[in-house]
């Protein structure tokens, strides 16, 4: 299974991704997306 690109944990559910610089992220909830985003906002694509 998939893990999650900021905690590590299991992704059990789809739809929180994005896509960066370096491929796309996934993550296992809207709470570590939003953190990636705010650590990394120079590598998303939008
Ligand atoms: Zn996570």
């Amino acid at each position: 299974m998939k893990k999650c690109d900021l905690c590590g944990l299991d992704v059990e559910v789809d739809g929180f991704q994005l896509e960066t610089t370096e491929g796309t992220k996934l993550f296992c909830c809207e709470g570590c997306l939003s953190v990636y985003r705010l650590l990394n906002g120079d590598k998303i694509k939008d």
